[in-house]
């Protein structure tokens, strides 16, 4: 236990249909820093039955994403636990043994009714604007529909809604009640004998002791079905907690459907992992405070479910840029060295050590060291559409300047960068040229662009005789 806060035991239980996005991983975040808020244990589930939906390689991929993002389970595939089987396509014979018990219990009757008539139904309901829910049929012919399966006709295993009112105190979205009457008769396994989500949820849910329910909240209208399981196998229901939906910038939902990224993606593209869990965090969730930059270690610390807001978050990207390029420079210089193997390939640890302080301030992704340390770790070729002279320096002006920088890295070399940086602007200072602007030259001649990391740094790092060669060169273009 920690202050005083009962341990929970929550899950996040994907179906393995295709890579996770920010939406569904937002999710399993919020489950996890509940179990870990609360010194709980998060419980990884594989909801795997419907078998037409399968994406091969997403549980593979599921996993990997967790891990990444360090959304570790203490029970699950590949860690076991005792309350395992975790992946539901090896727990069919637990479900039909739970279906035959409401059956017995007269919750839950067979149903024999063939595509054609529940679409002929559907269409009647429709066309006189009845809601389209299942018409009772078979209930009312069951001793008929026990000969028909006998005779093994295709039958589905369905709900027996009981009339009157369902309520919850959502820990997010506060009291919910659903008049029964809405609600249809549900199908809990289907005619190849594998169960629907409804009936596995619930029964795995309890089997694994889940202490509080997170998910989105697209599964509320689930929920009277789910409440109503519960109570019709004598079990005392867990706490729900609904969270709203992550949107695009579009206001749209995040959705597989429509392309939302595969968070692995933003690790490719040079985002850290604390940074992905600190901007998820945000969606939805607010600590009470100004602040915004959290560890995932704060974020435990932090978080509980009572601050997660009722209304949809949208993803900004330039938060998470923003969050990224704060979550860089707080990497302490070791860390940064450690980072940086990857995105600056075939580089000595002592050469990334030097580069950390030019580059740490720069950087939004990881990506972005790999295009400002390339002209310090090799050619430097100019840009396509670089201007040279850039605008606002004369011809004049960048020959002045570039034959006193040359002079000067020649004879004192680049042990005084400042007094160096005092004397240029100086002259530029006498050419009525801004140092801003003109420095631009410089930048174009040692960098090959008007930006990058701070020239005389750049300088110093390249050395003086790769810096004497790079000024003569843009020198001669003047000549031209
Ligand atoms: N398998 C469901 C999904 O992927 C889980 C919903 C739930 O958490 O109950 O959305
Ligand atoms: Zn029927």
């Amino acid at each position: 236990m920690i202050d005083g806060r009962t341990p929970m035991r929550t899950r996040f239980a994907p179906s393995p249909t295709g890579p996770l996005h920010f939406g569904s991983v937002r999710t399993a975040l919020f489950a996890w820093l509940a179990a870990r808020a609360s010194g709980g244990q998060f419980v990884l589930r594989i909801e795997d039955t419907d078998q037409e939906r399968y994406l091969e390689d997403s549980e593979a991929l599921i996993m990997e994403t967790l891990l990444w993002l360090g959304l570790t389970w203490d029970e699950g595939p590949e860690v076991g636990g005792s309350h395992g089987p975790y992946v539901q396509s090896q727990r069919t014979a637990i479900y039909r043994e739970h279906a035959e018990r409401l059956v017995t219990g007269g919750a839950a009757y067979w149903c024999t009714c063939s595509p054609e008539r529940l679409t002929e139904m559907r269409e009647r309901q429709r066309a006189a604007s009845e809601p389209t829910r299942y018409d009772r049929h078979c209930l009312a012919i069951q001793d008929e529909v026990r000969r028909q399966r006998d005779e093994l006709v295709p039958a589905v295993l369905r709900q027996r809604i009981e009339p009157g009112r369902t309520r919850w105190d959502d820990v997010v979205r506060g009291e919910i009640s659903f008049d029964n009457a809405d609600i249809d008769d549900q199908v809990l396994l289907k005619s190849d004998g594998f169960p629907t989500y409804h009936l596995a949820v619930v029964v795995d849910d309890h089997l694994m002791d889940i202490t509080d329910v997170i998910r989105s909240d697209e599964w509320i209208p689930s929920t009277p079905k789910h409440l109503g399981l519960y109570q019709a196998f004598g079990w005392a229901p867990p706490r729900f907690a609904h969270v709203p939906p992550v949107l695009g910038e579009d206001r749209l939902k995040l959705s597989k459907r429509r392309g939302a990224r595969n968070v692995l993606e933003y690790g490719e593209l040079g985002y850290l992992a604390a940074a992905i869990v600190n901007a998820m965090a945000l969606l939805g969730w607010s600590s009470g405070t100004e602040q915004e930059l959290f560890t995932p270690a704060e974020l435990v610390e932090r978080f509980s479910l009572d601050r997660v807001h009722d209304s949809a978050a949208v993803f900004d990207p330039k938060r998470l840029d923003s969050l990224n390029g704060q979550h860089i420079r707080r990497l302490s210089v070791e860390e940064l060295v450690e980072q940086l193997e990857f995105w600056l390939l075939g580089t000595s640890k002592e050469t990334r050590r030097r580069l950390v302080p030019l580059l740490q301030e720069r950087m939004v992704v990881m990506r972005d060291a790999t295009s400002l340390a390339a002209p310090l770790l090799g050619d430097a070729p100019w840009d396509d559409d670089v201007v040279f002279p850039p605008r606002k320096v004369d011809g004049d002006t960048a020959i002045a300047l570039l034959d006193t920088a040359c002079a000067e890295v020649e004879s004192g070399g680049l042990d005084d960068l400042t007094a160096m940086r005092e004397r240029l602007t100086a002259l530029l200072d006498s050419h009525g040229v801004k140092a801003r602007d003109g420095f631009r030259v410089l930048y174009i001649a040692i960098l090959g662009r008007a930006q990058g990391v701070p020239v005389f740094d750049a300088m110093a790092f390249i050395g003086v005789e790769v810096s004497v060669r790079r000024l003569r060169a843009a020198r001669a273009r003047l000549e031209l």
